[in-house]
């Protein structure tokens, strides 16, 4: 079955300030301030109990060239990276995408995240749109793109289509984009979007590009870049099945909130998009703001093994007294879960043999849990190999729900700590609600890990250290062990 995926996303503008003057824009403002950060905090937490995993911390280009803007570059820069680590605090991984900074700033950014974005819209440096959009020039847009290359930082841009470029535009910027990829390796993902004529704005009368130019553009897309992910947004095309037929694989960020370029544009339901891909046999799975399989590029197997097998700065406070336990429930979206119970009756244990094999893909793709369980003295080797076979065992046989890893009372917490991050860092972004349970009764609530996992691996200062604080501002809270558990949902 092809899937199709997407990110529960929720949107976080530092500031509507905006320097250029696109003509098709209604976002952009002369005289905006920086949003509160108990605004941005709320909203965060808000996303997260909606089940979001990324936020896309979304401006225009250079505010601070707007008279009277609260900071300059460095100052709005610092801000936008304390926004980036709030949300990685609140349980959200942040994806930047703030216009073009000087490469000193990107490198900045990097830090706190995992991937980026900037849409090139187009190599044509003379289309209408663009006129009087001061510095929303070509060139300045390839440089980033390439300090983005140089950095290896995962990237995603894009095209903008119906801004009256050529079809001989289209094809050169794709093969721009192309271009891009094959020196540095870092697009991950490219967005084919459609303009969508706004009421206010110069271009409010324009005609908007016909579907079928959306159909002929990603197919393009697809022959340009046929590995690449191509993303198209669901709530600006009612034909987005047609473009997913077309040769799109991605619906990039969906938002319980609007979409704050278009706000008009709701993005339609996860179930329901879930229902129309059904109708042309494709399946829609969630994914984490960075693919895996750039990561794996990067970050080599031997790499990860040798961090994981020396997490020398993790300290993990025992579990305490019962408290407020952050829930673990995250909500799918995409269906609740029915319980399920396996015949077989034991934990998994270190080694998964034949029957519990076969006992798991009995159970796979209806929405269960299996279990791992942790026992004191047991390599760690092993325990490797077990959740790389419960891996694949997901991939091939169709999603579990999750897994759960229970530890004996004598497993140290460090040892726990690390088989979860493991899980959680190499079953990324296929298997997002790794659970942890103790086996001598309580549970430890894990809220937040799974953006915890990809921000350890891919931002170097994002250490094992960061991970354990993350633990331990999240209070360690112990659950009663019904709340996690075979068959059930936490
Ligand atoms: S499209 Fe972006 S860069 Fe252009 S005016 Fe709007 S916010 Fe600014």
């Amino acid at each position: 079955m092809r899937i199709v995926t997407f990110s529960r996303s929720i949107t976080i503008v530092p500031t509507y300030t905006c320097h250029l003057r696109c003509r098709y824009c209604s976002f952009w403002s002369a005289t905006d301030g920086l949003i509160p950060r108990s605004q941005a905090r709320a909203l965060m937490r808000q996303a997260y109990r909606a089940g979001c995993r990324e936020a896309l911390i979304m401006s225009g280009d250079a505010p601070w060239l707007e008279p009277g803007f609260a900071v300059n570059d460095q100052g709005y820069v610092d801000f936008v990276f304390e926004l980036c680590e709030m949300a990685l605090h609140e349980g959200l991984l942040p994806h930047t995408n703030i216009g073009v900074v000087a490469p000193r700033h990107l490198e900045q950014l990097h830090q706190v995240n995992p991937s980026m974005g900037l849409m090139l819209e187009s190599v044509n440096d003379d289309l209408p749109a663009h006129r009087g959009a001061r510095g929303k020039r070509v060139a300045a847009r390839l440089g980033f793109l390439r300090a983005a290359g140089e950095l290896r930082i995962p990237f995603t841009t894009g095209i903008l289509v119906g801004i009256d470029e050529s079809a001989a535009d289209r094809r050169a910027t794709l093969g721009t984009i192309r271009g891009l990829h094959e020196q540095y390796g870092h697009i991950q993902e490219i967005i084919v979007q459609n303009f969508r004529a706004r009421p206010g704005t110069p271009m409010a009368g324009h005609p908007e590009p016909p579907p079928e130019l959306m159909v002929e553009t990603v197919e393009l897309a697809r022959a340009i870049l046929p590995a690449m992910s191509i993303q198209i947004p669901p709530n600006l095309n009612a034909n987005y099945v047609d473009l997913v037929r077309a040769g799109a694989n991605d619906l990039g960020g969906v938002s319980p909130d609007v979409d704050h370029i278009n706000p008009d544009h709701r993005f339609p339901p996860p179930p329901d998009i879930e229902r129309a891909l059904a109708a042309i046999g494709c399946g829609l799975r969630e994914r984490l703001p960075v693919y895996p399989e750039v990561r794996a590029d990067w970050s080599p197997a031997a790499r990860r093994l040798r961090a994981i097998a020396a997490p020398a700065d993790v300290r993990l406070e025992a579990p305490g007294a019962a408290a407020d336990a952050p829930t673990s429930e995250r909500r799918s979206g995409l269906g609740s879960a029915s319980s399920l119970r396996l015949p077989a009756p034991d934990d998994l244990v270190c080694t998964l043999d034949a029957s519990r094999e076969a006992a798991l893909r009995a159970a796979a793709g209806r929405r269960y849990r299996p279990r791992f369980s942790l026992r004191a003295g047991e390599g760690w080797a092993e325990r490797v190999a077990t959740l790389d076979r419960l891996r694949t065992l997901h991939l091939s046989s169709g999603a579990f729900d999750g897994l759960v890893i229970r530890a004996e009372p004598a497993v140290p917490p460090e040892e726990r700590l690390r088989a979860l991050a493991y899980a959680r860092l190499y079953l990324g972004k296929e298997w997002p609600d790794v659970g942890l349970s103790w086996a001598d009764g309580p549970a430890l609530a894990l809220d937040g890990l799974s953006v915890g996992g990809s921000a350890v691996w891919d931002v170097p200062p994002v250490s094992w250290g960061w991970l354990a604080a993350e633990l331990a501002a999240r209070g360690l809270a112990p659950r009663r062990p019904a709340a996690v558990g075979v068959g059930g949902r936490a």
